[in-house]
């Protein structure tokens, strides 16, 4: 996990990067908002530590311009006494707030819990060579081309591109796809596939879907030599 502190209070710097190191983190520290804000938006943290007192610009500024430009998780760091910091922290889109002094193991399970919920979200697009996929609108593209695929078609379709570059076999295929597990059913994997290789490759190029004789299918973009002679 990679994270930045974006905190002036040395004691508070110095037990977090030990603590944090321990746990096998790779830590960044600024001292004052001005470079905070400037690490945040040039490197692409897991979590972003943020105290609300900071020198230069503070850190409901920092927010609020990080937001501008992306969805870091950030955790801010408020005094007791300063409720309305957390109130306006977690408008500004704060994901948490610790209130110091806080103990180290407090942060651990927030940063936990935000990382997980970090990893549950989905990519909901797919790119590959020009074959694009959106998994919410139920929509694939080869260029400017429109694919129109039936839902099962869609279906076999991200689960490939879920797995893309993995060799899927037909029986695991025909498990995420259609819900059997009998390797009996694989030659409706067969069929499936040949129905959606003729629409996402049929005409284009590169071809995307490849044939492992004897393992399954994979969906990837190869080199064109490799992809004319199949
Ligand atoms: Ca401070």
């Amino acid at each position: 996990m990679k994270l930045l502190i974006v905190e002036d209070e040395a004691k508070t710097i110095e037990y977090l990067q030990k603590g944090l190191a321990e746990q096998g983190c790779a830590v960044d520290v600024a001292t004052n908002g001005y470079d905070g804000r400037h690490l945040a938006l040039v490197h692409d943290y897991d979590v972003v530590v943020l105290d609300v007192m900071l020198p230069g610009v503070d850190g409901l500024t920092v927010l609020r311009d990080l937001r501008r430009a992306k969805q870091t998780p950030v955790i801010m760091l408020t005094a007791r006494d300063r409720i309305e910091d957390r109130v306006r922290g977690l408008q500004e889109g704060a994901d948490d707030y610790l209130v110091k002094p806080f103990s180290f193991l407090e942060l651990l399970a927030r940063l936990q819990a935000l990382t997980r919920r970090g990893r549950t979200q989905e990519p909901t697009q797919f790119h590959l060579a020009n074959l694009q996929i959106d998994l919410i609108s139920r929509k694939a593209w080869r260029g400017s081309t429109r694919i129109d695929l039936t839902a099962k078609e869609f279906a076999l379709l991200a689960v490939l591109a879920r797995h893309q570059g993995e060799i899927l076999s037909k029986t695991a295929i025909a498990e995420m796809v259609w819900d059997m597990n009998f390797d009996s059913h694989t030659n409706v994997v067969e069929v499936a596939i040949k129905r959606l290789r003729a629409k996402i490759d049929g005409g284009f190029s590169p071809k995307l879907l490849h044939t492992m004789r004897g393992m399954g299918y994979v969906l990837e973009a190869r080199d064109e030599v490799e992809a004319s002679a199949e």
